[in-house]
């Protein structure tokens, strides 16, 4: 497997409901380097191209008027063109999706085939708000250019070796077997992390780490030895952590409740599991970490207070799971850029022996915790996209398609 020759280039699509964003990586050497950021917004409504280079330096700027085509093959078709223009030259070898859900069945990326799109399709009620997107910028960009190898990366393949008792309910057995199990989530950003941290602390490879990835959507991922062992989102993306809008771990009980006291359907508990609750719920103010923090009202620090709570609370609990702890690793948005929350996080392990370096952490890092610190404290910045660039590099290469 080489990734040395000059001049070849992948495309990274995350493709959500109405928008689009994209990068371009490029070969530099036997590294990756990004070379463009952009998205496609208003898809269905207004749609709209913007593309940035390294520098944040606008490349293009474009809005789609009434009666020019627009739908989703015409737009990815424009994309594509646009992209290629943009190359300098290099060959654009593939395109890697971002795939909520990989299922039972897939625990690596793989080389999007018919049959493949056609069984992850089959996957779309265990992630309706997510997979037919992700499928539908695939169809989409596989109508516009079908020579074009596309690649597609679960959210939940990292976690596909976690030990059985990780991954499965208390349910009848049958129910485990359909696939009403926990699968986890944020795979990308955990196994870049996993990857990362063995090349700044070459000590804790081997290491049983908690990563917690705090930004819009939360969630933890007990690591050990680079491995996935166990994670608090289960079969959706609405369990484990309270998040901005979502509730994150509830009694199932409160269900039925809402259930036969309020005569709640799917689709409301859907909207107040999803969309009413979290920060947002919590506080009443907003589902934005940033604002709660310099909100005055007093809901607004009780939010902020239990998304801590919950983080200390799950990293016991992920340690008692994968048997140690030897470093805590914080990512995404909060977690790489709220020095106020990851203090208050590590006061409440103080009991562990977690101590911060007041000035390291106000820094946001690499290592924030206190040279006399019992257990080590990264914060590490996740790049989800280029692992993805990375695994399409991987899988073209090991298909043979360079
Ligand atoms: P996503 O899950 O959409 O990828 P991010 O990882 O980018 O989200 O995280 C976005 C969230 O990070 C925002 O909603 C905001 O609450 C939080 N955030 C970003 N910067 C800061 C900051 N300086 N302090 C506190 N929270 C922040």
């Amino acid at each position: 497997m080489t990734t040395q020759s000059q001049g070849n280039a992948v495309l990274v699509v995350n493709a959500g409901s109405s928008s689009l964003k994209f990068s371009v990586f490029r070969e530099a050497g036997a590294e990756l380097a990004v070379a463009i950021n952009g998205q496609i917004s208003g898809i269905g409504t207004e749609p709209k191209f913007e593309a940035k280079d390294t520098a944040k330096r606008p490349l293009a700027d474009k809005a789609w008027g009434p009666g020019e085509p627009s739908d989703r093959t015409a737009l990815l078709r424009y994309l594509l063109d646009w992209v290629e223009d943009h190359l300098d030259g290099a060959k654009l070898l593939a395109a890697g999706h971002r795939v909520v859900h990989g299922g039972a069945r897939y625990s690596h990326p793989v080389l999007l085939t018919p049959a493949v799109i056609e069984e992850l399709n089959g996957l779309v009620p265990l992630a309706p708000l997510h997979q037919p997107h992700n499928l539908a910028a695939i169809r989409a960009l596989g109508e516009a250019h079908p020579e074009l190898p596309q690649v597609a990366c679960f959210d939940t393949a990292f976690h596909r070796g976690q030990p059985w008792q990780s991954q499965t309910f208390a349910l009848p057995r049958a129910m485990t077997e359909e696939g009403i199990r926990r699968y986890g989530f944020h795979g990308l950003s955990y196994e870049y992390i996993a990857r990362r941290l063995p090349e700044m602390a070459p000590e804790l490879a081997q290491a049983h780490v908690v990563v917690c990835h705090l930004g819009s959507g939360s969630s933890m991922c007990a690591i050990r030895a680079g491995k996935s062992v166990d994670s608090t989102m289960g079969f959706t993306a609405v369990d484990g952590l309270p998040m901005g809008t979502r509730t994150g771990r509830l009694d199932p009980g409160v269900l039925i409740y809402l259930m036969r006291a309020k005569g709640m359907g799917a689709d409301d508990l859907e909207k107040l599991l999803y969309n009413k609750s979290g920060l947002l719920g919590v506080s009443g103010v907003s589902n934005d970490m940033r604002v709660l923090l310099e909100s005055a009202d007093p809901h607004a620090a009780e939010a902020v207070e239990l998304f801590c709570h919950a983080v200390a609370k799950e990293t016991g609990s992920l340690a008692s799971s994968m048997g140690g702890l030897d470093a805590i690793v914080f990512t995404a948005g909060i977690g790489e850029r709220s020095a106020p929350v990851r203090a208050r996080v590590a006061e409440k392990l103080a009991w562990l022996g977690v101590k911060l370096d007041e000035a390291a952490n106000a820094a946001n890092g690499p290592k924030i915790s206190a040279a006399d610190s019992r257990i080590p404290v990264w914060v590490i910045p996740t790049d989800e996209e280029r692992m993805i660039a990375q695994h399409t590099m991987e899988v073209v290469d090991d298909a043979g398609l360079r």
